[in-house]
C-alpha cells in the first residue's frame, strides 16, 4: 500500500484472544487499530474516531453485530468487514443485504482478512473520489476488459458478444470487483426494487456468461460463486 495516511481500523470483538490476534496482525502492517469489545461503545466510537474500516464480530454480548451495521448505514458509507463464526449462507447475505462491504468466516487466515480489509479500503476511495471514471472508463483483470463507455465485454481481445442483461451484469460485478453482491442487491439494482426475489435468472445469465467469457466455466477466472449468497468478480489487475 502507498498510503501516506496510515488507515484506521476499528475491531469489535469480545473474544479476547481474537482482539489480541488482530491488533498484532493489524499493526505489522502498519494499520492504526482501535479495540472495542461491546456493541454500546462501538457506535461511539465509531462516531467520534471515524475509523477508515471496520472489522465486526456479529456475536456481541449486548446486541446483535447486524444492529450496528443497520444503526451504521443510516449516517456513513464507511466500509464494514464482518468476521464471523456464524458461517450460515442466510447469515452471510444478510449483513451483506444490510449494508455489510464483506464477510470472513471464521476461522479466517490472515492473508484473507487482509486482503478483505484492502478491497474494502480501496472501496471508498473509488467511490468516493472515481465514481465517474469508473463508469466511463475500462476495467481490467486477466484477459477480460470491461469497456464501460462501448458497453461492451472483451476477452484477450476479442468481443464476447454479451446480450444487453449480460452486460450489465458484468459491468455490475466489475464496479465492485473484489466484494460480494448479494443476489438480492444484484436483482435490485438490475430490475429495480420490485425485481422477481427468484435468483434463478442471475444463474442462468451467468451460466451464458461463462460460456462466453470464461476458458473453462466449471473452474471460473473471472467470476466466483458465493455459494448461497451471490458473486464476486476478481480483483482489478493493478500495474
Ligand atoms: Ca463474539
Amino acid at each position: 500500500m502507498t498510503d501516506s495516511i496510515r488507515s484506521k481500523i476499528l475491531v469489535i470483538e469480545d473474544d479476547p484472544g481474537i482482539l489480541t490476534f488482530l491488533r498484532t496482525t493489524l499493526a505489522a502492517v502498519g494499520y492504526d487499530t482501535i479495540l472495542v469489545s461491546s456493541g454500546a461503545t462501538a457506535l461511539e466510537m465509531i462516531a467520534s474516531h471515524c475509523p477508515d474500516c471496520v472489522l465486526l464480530d456479529l456475536g456481541l454480548p449486548d446486541m446483535d453485530g447486524n444492529e450496528i451495521i443497520r444503526s451504521m448505514r443510516k449516517w456513513t458509507r464507511t466500509p464494514i468487514v464482518v468476521i464471523s463464526a456464524r458461517s450460515m449462507e442466510e447469515d452471510k447475505a444478510l449483513a451483506l443485504d444490510l449494508g455489510a462491504d464483506d464477510y470472513v468466516t471464521k476461522p479466517f487466515g490472515t492473508v484473507e482478512l487482509l486482503a478483505r480489509i484492502r478491497t474494502a479500503l480501496r472501496h471508498t476511495r473509488t467511490t468516493a473520489e472515481n465514481g465517474e471514471i469508473a463508469l466511463t472508463g475500462s476495467f481490467h483483470v486477466g484477459g477480460l476488459t470491461i469497456d464501460y463507455r462501448k458497453r461492451r465485454v472483451s476477452v484477450d481481445g476479442a468481443d464476447a458478444h454479451l446480450t444487453p442483461n449480460e452486460f450489465r451484469i458484468v459491468a455490475l460485478l466489475g464496479m465492485h470487483a473484489g466484494r460480494v453482491l448479494t443476489y438480492r442487491t444484484m436483482l435490485r439494482e438490475l430490475w429495480g426494487p420490485s425485481a422477481s426475489s427468484d435468483n434463478k435468472i442471475l444463474r442462468v445469465h451467468m451460466a451464458s456468461i461463462r460460456r462466453k467469457i470464461e476458458p473453462n466455466p466449471s473452474e471460473p477466472r473471472y467470476i466466483f460463486t458465493e455459494v448461497g449468497v451471490g458473486y464476486r468478480m476478481a480483483e482489478e489487475d493493478r500495474g
